[in-house]
């Protein structure tokens, strides 16, 4: 693939859910370089994506806290370690750059994403999670010639859309936020299109859409799209729609933008040839190592006996890795053990420095 960027780094995090940001946070205090890479926009995983507004009741010291919250505090903790996050982009490929040159190479891994990006590292941690969440795509024979010219499946800029017929589909809070949002921002032409007029929204959600479909800001269309017709020059001009009634109706449209939800996949890592165990990958208990040398994994992706699939299990494996990597980058140094309660290093790495010097420099800025 065109690659527009090459960064080189010692260590490529994928997956800047609760344990990815994590797991930034402690090889960041091994004083490593480290990037973090995730599909999504947004940080935070299942947190953010499932459950951002669901109370979690099990973390160590917090006796509540939402799913948003805890990757705010994540972000937060992680912010004076200054590790570059780049979300939006799926990390599709990996290269194995010893193995071609049939020696001990550095860097020894090579990363692509699909949206241009290259990483040269060391090491590499897997917290992938579940899978990157792709959006589930209208099953609609030929449709895809279209994406990203005229069927969006994530945000486009407003300047795409003012003044186009725009089809939003979908019963989920993304469709129905999206739709009053163009309908919000004067866009004339907001079409609704579900196959049945009940939407998986909460109460206060669901009643400011029926207002504006009441209103006629937007407007409903129930039925489901069996096929894309196309004008003489190519471009998608409408939907062929089957009603629940069996009637077929054409849907004119400039654009189109699904919104039926996100589907998890372990995708391209699980063509990467490392061990894989039930789509988990296999890894050991004392570096959270799989089964190839400088590929980690940590969090809901990897598997061991006792594995639990919970947050606390992650941040722990992640501590663990963090040492595990930084002893392999540095083979011929000895990774101490340090509190951050009283290590100089730690707290200047955190902007906390709590000595004489360090409370010197915090109080006069230099
Ligand atoms: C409804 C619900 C409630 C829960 N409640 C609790 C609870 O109370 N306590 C608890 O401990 N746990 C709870 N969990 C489980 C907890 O959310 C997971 O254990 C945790 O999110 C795992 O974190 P993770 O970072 O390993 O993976 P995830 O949160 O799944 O994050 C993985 C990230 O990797 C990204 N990714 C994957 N593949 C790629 C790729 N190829 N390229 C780029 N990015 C990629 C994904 O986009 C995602 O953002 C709950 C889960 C759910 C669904």
């Amino acid at each position: 693939m065109n690659t527009d960027r090459l960064i080189r780094t010692d260590v490529v995090v994928i997956g800047a859910g609760p344990v990815g940001l994590y797991q930034a946070f402690q090889l960041g205090l091994q004083e490593l370089a480290v990037h973090v890479v995730d599909g999504l926009a947004h940080a935070g995983g299942q947190c953010a994506e499932l459950y951002p507004h669901k109370p979690i009741y099990d973390l160590p010291g917090i006796p509540v806290c939402s799913g948003e919250e805890l990757t705010h505090r994540l972000l937060r903790q992680l912010e004076p370690l200054r590790v570059p996050l780049h979300l939006g982009q799926i990390v599709t490929t990996l290269r194995r750059l010893a193995a071609e040159d049939g020696m001990s190479a550095s860097p020894r891994f090579r990363l692509e994403t699909d949206g241009g990006l290259a990483f040269a590292c060391d090491a590499i941690v897997i917290a992938a999670g579940v899978g990157a969440f792709l959006p589930r795509k209208v099953p609609v024979p030929g449709l895809e010639a279209w994406e990203g010219r005229q069927v969006h499946y994530h945000d486009v800029p407003p300047e795409t859309w003012v003044g186009q017929r725009i089809v939003v589909m979908g019963g989920t809070e993304a469709a129905a936020r999206l739709a009053l949002r163009l309908a919000d921002h004067g866009s004339s032409d907001v079409t609704l299109l579900h196959r049945s007029d009940r939407f998986a929204l909460d109460e206060a959600l669901d009643a400011e859409l029926q207002s504006a479909i009441g209103a006629g800001w937007i407007r409903l269309c129930l039925g489901q799209p069996v096929q894309a017709l196309a004008s003489d020059d190519g471009r998608l001009e409408a939907l062929e729609i089957a009603t629940a009634d069996d009637r077929r109706l054409s849907l004119p449209l400039d654009l189109l933008m699904p919104r039926l939800g996100l589907n998890p996949r372990l995708g391209p890592i699980a063509a990467w040839g490392l061990a894989l165990e039930r789509k988990h990958l296999v890894v050991d208990t004392e570096g959270f190592r799989t089964s190839e040398p400088g590929i980690h994994a940590v969090g809901d992706v990897n598997t061991y006996p006792g594995k639990r699939k919970l947050i606390v299990c992650g941040f722990h494996e992640a501590t663990l890795a963090a040492f595990a990597i930084a002893q392999w980058l540095r083979p011929h140094e000895r990774v101490v053990l340090e509190y951050t309660t009283t290590s100089t290093r730690l707290q200047r790495l955190l902007g906390v420095d709590q000595s004489e010097a360090g409370n010197k420099r915090i109080g006069t800025g230099a």
